[in-house]
C-alpha cells in the first residue's frame, strides 16, 4: 500500500490529481457526531470543511453521495472498549430513553447545522440501524483470521493484523512504540494485546443497550460502524473518507485495518482531516471550563464570551484559515471575523446596486482564475476570501464614484461573488435568507427608502422620521452619506 497515497495531501490541486473511482461520480464518507450533547465548536469545523468540498465537488459537476453517520452506540466514556456507553448514561442521568437522548440531541445538531448554512448530507445511517450488517463484518474478520473471540467478546488482533500488512500507515505510527507505551488497562485481560480493540462487546448487566449475536448479547465497537456503513452506501472502495485529525488515531487506523482484514483490501482512496480548534490557545473540553457550545457563540450566554456570534461570523472564521491549519478562538478573534464579514457583505451590497457606465476605466483582473485556482489548491479558502475583498475594493471605488464598471465588468462581479461567496463559502446574506431569497426584500427596503427620500424632499420630517424608526426598531442601519442612503441588517 502507498502510504502517499493514503496519506489526504490529494487534494492539492484538486482537479488534476483528484481521480474519482467512477467517472462523474464521488463517494465521500465524514465521521459525524455521537448525539450526546449539543455541538460544539469541534462539531462546526469538519462539518463546514467537508461542506465546502461537497459544495466545490458538485460546483465541478460531480455527482456526490455524500454519507455522514450518527453514532449512536458503542461510544464509551473510558476509551473505544471500556465504560459506560456515553448515549446510556446521558439517558441514565435525564432518566430518557437512549433513542429519545439520541432524537433530542440530532435534533438540536440538525438545527445549528443549518444556522452555519451546512448542507445535509445524503445520507445519514445510524450505527444502532445497522447491527446486523456490523455483525456479518466480524464475521468476515473472523473468517480471515484477524480477530478472536473472548468471553463473548470479540476482538481485532492487532499484531497478527501487523504481520501481513502494516498497522499505523495512516498516522505512520509505529506498532513497536506503540506496544511499549500502551499499559494495559484494568479489566482488559480478555484481550490478547492492549492495542487489540473490540469489534463486539458482550454487554455488562446495567448495559441497557444491548443487541443479540452469534458470540453474546452485545454490542458493536465504535471503529466497526464507518467500515460497515461506508461499504454498505459507498461500495467496497470509495473516494474520500473524512474527519477530525483527532480521528486518524485510532479511528481511522482502525478503520484501514478492519476493511483490509474483511476484504482484502483498504477501502479507501483519499483521506482528509481538518485540524483542530483551540479556545485561547487550550484544547477544548469540559477540564478547561472552556467548552462552549455552538448555541451559545449564538446567543452570548458563556462566561468566556463577550458577546453573541451570529452562526454566519462562526462560519466565516473558520473559513478564514486553512482547513488543516489549526483555529483559535478569542472574543477579539471572532470580533475581527464579525467587522470583516460585515465588509464583505457591504461590498456584496453595494455591488447589487451599482449602475453601469457606458465603459469601465478600470481594467478587471481575472478574478474568478484566481479564486478557482485558490479553490484548487488544497481548497485554500482564505485565499479565495482574499480575492474577494481585492475585487471588493473596485467595488467599493465604484460604489464612491472614483471608478466606473460597463455592464459586463459589474456582472462578471457578480458572478464572482454569487458563486463563491454564496454558493461555495456558503454565506447567507441577511439574516436569515439566501441571497437568491433577498431580491423582493431588498426591493421593499429600497422603495420605503425612496419614499422616505420624496418625504425628505418635500421636507416631511415627520414621515422621514417615521420611515427610519421603525426600520431601526425592525432590526435595520439607516445612514444618510453622500452618496445617498445607504441600509444594512444590524
Ligand atoms: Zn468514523
Amino acid at each position: 500500500m502507498d502510504r502517499n497515497l493514503l496519506l489526504y495531501n490529494s487534494l492539492k490541486r484538486t482537479k488534476q490529481l483528484f481521480k474519482p473511482l467512477h467517472e462523474g461520480h464521488v463517494g465521500m464518507y465524514v465521521c459525524g457526531p455521537t448525539v450526546y450533547g449539543d455541538a460544539h465548536l469541534g462539531h462546526a469545523r469538519p462539518a463546514i470543511t467537508f461542506d465546502i468540498l461537497f459544495r466545490y465537488l458538485k460546483h465541478l459537476g460531480y455527482k456526490v453521495r455524500y454519507v455522514r453517520n450518527i453514532t449512536d452506540v458503542g461510544h464509551l466514556e473510558h476509551d473505544a472498549d471500556s465504560g459506560e456507553d456515553k448515549i446510556a448514561k446521558k439517558a441514565r442521568l435525564e432518566q430518557l430513553e437512549p433513542m429519545e437522548v439520541v432524537q433530542l440531541y440530532l435534533n438540536r445538531y440538525h438545527h445549528d447545522m443549518e444556522a452555519l448554512n451546512v448542507l445535509p448530507p445524503s445520507i445519514e445511517p445510524h450505527a444502532s440501524g445497522h447491527i446486523i450488517e456490523q455483525i456479518e463484518y466480524i464475521k468476515k474478520i473472523l473468517d480471515a483470521g484477524y480477530a478472536y473471540e473472548s468471553e463473548g467478546s470479540v476482538y481485532f488482533d492487532v499484531e497478527k493484523y501487523n504481520r501481513d500488512h502494516k498497522y499505523g500507515i495512516l498516522s505512520g505510527r509505529n506498532i513497536e512504540d506503540m506496544l511499549n507505551t500502551t499499559r494495559a488497562l484494568d479489566g482488559q485481560e480478555e484481550k490478547r494485546n492492549p492495542l487489540d480493540f473490540a469489534l463486539w462487546k458482550k454487554a455488562s448487566p446495567e448495559h441497557i443497550m444491548h443487541w443479540p449475536s452469534p458470540w453474546s448479547e452485545g454490542f458493536p465497537g465504535w471503529h466497526l460502524e464507518c467500515s460497515t456503513m461506508g461499504e454498505k452506501y459507498l461500495g467496497e472502495t470509495f473516494d474520500i473518507h473524512g474527519g477530525g485529525l483527532d480521528l486518524m488515531f485510532p479511528h481511522h487506523e482502525c478503520e484501514i485495518a478492519q476493511s483490509v482484514a474483511a476484504q482484502g483490501h483498504p477501502a479507501v482512496n483519499y483521506w482528509i482531516h481538518n485540524n483542530m480548534i483551540t479556545i485561547e490557545g487550550k484544547k477544548m473540553g469540559k477540564s478547561y471550563n472552556n467548552f462552549i457550545t455552538l448555541e451559545q457563540f449564538f446567543n452570548g450566554d458563556h462566561p468566556l464570551l463577550t458577546q453573541a456570534y451570529s452562526p454566519m461570523v462562526i462560519r466565516f472564521f473558520i473559513l478564514q484559515a486553512q482547513y488543516r491549519s489549526t483555529v483559535d478562538f478569542s472574543n477579539e478573534a471572532l470580533q475581527a471575523a464579525e467587522k470583516a464579514l460585515q465588509k464583505m457583505l457591504d461590498i456584496y451590497r453595494r455591488l447589487q446596486n451599482l449602475t453601469p457606465a457606458e465603459k469601465s476605466t478600470v481594467e478587471l483582473p481575472d478574478f474568478m482564475t484566481q479564486a478557482y485556482e485558490a479553490m484548487d489548491d488544497d481548497l485554500n479558502t482564505p485565499m479565495v476570501i482574499a480575492v474577494l475583498f481585492e475585487a471588493g475594493k473596485i467595488i467599493n471605488s465604484a460604489f464612491d464614484g472614483n471608478v466606473k464598471l460597463s455592464a459586463g465588468d459589474i456582472e462578471k462581479l457578480r458572478k464572482l461573488f454569487d458563486t463563491f461567496l454564496i454558493d461555495l463559502l456558503g454565506m447567507k446574506v441577511g439574516s436569515e435568507e439566501g441571497a437568491s431569497n433577498m431580491k423582493p426584500f431588498e426591493g421593499a427596503v429600497d422603495l420605503l427608502m425612496d419614499i422616505r427620500k420624496n418625504a425628505k424632499e418635500q421636507k416631511d420630517w415627520a414621515t422621514s422620521d417615521l420611515i427610519r424608526d421603525q426600520l431601526a426598531a425592525l432590526g435595520f442601519n439607516v445612514k444618510d452619506t453622500k452618496q445617498g442612503v445607504e441600509w444594512s441588517l444590524k
